[in-house]
């Protein structure tokens, strides 16, 4: 699987060494690198021990090259990057930023993928055909 991750804003490349990595911040605390899995669908991630995440948190995402908030237009607790599958087509990827909600939403046009369990929680802000 040759896929990338690209910033919406600065196009900059966000996969390295089988991670996507993101800035992420919690309130007010400090922002901590985010390290995710880069399969669609699956939640596994990493940050520093000294961070805590709680299922529940809400957190802004950030680009780690030219700091742009990420976010979606589609509803505010979901951030937005983009997607280029092995065969160069390029895609919207949608997903929560709500810490332990797994939806996620992979968008071409008016067509969308979902991924995780709680996907069904914002398809209906979605006003897309669900191709899953
Ligand atoms: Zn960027």
């Amino acid at each position: 699987m040759v896929t990338d991750y690209l910033c919406p804003n600065c196009k900059g490349h966000l996969l390295l060494s089988d991670h996507l990595i993101l800035t992420v911040r919690h309130e007010t605390d400090s922002a901590m690198l985010l390290l995710m899995n880069p399969e669609v669908g699956n939640y596994q991630t990493m940050h520093h021990h000294s961070h805590k995440i709680v299922d529940g948190q809400k957190f802004s995402f950030f680009c780690p090259l030219c700091h742009h908030e990420l976010s979606s237009d589609l509803n505010e607790n979901l951030v937005m990057v983009l997607m280029k599958d092995d065969k160069g087509k390029m895609f919207e990827l949608h997903f929560s930023r709500i810490a332990g909600q797994k939806s996620t939403y992979k968008i071409m046009g008016k067509e969308v993928q979902t991924f995780g369990i709680d996907a069904p929680h914002y398809l209906d802000f979605i006003h897309l055909i669900d191709m899953s």
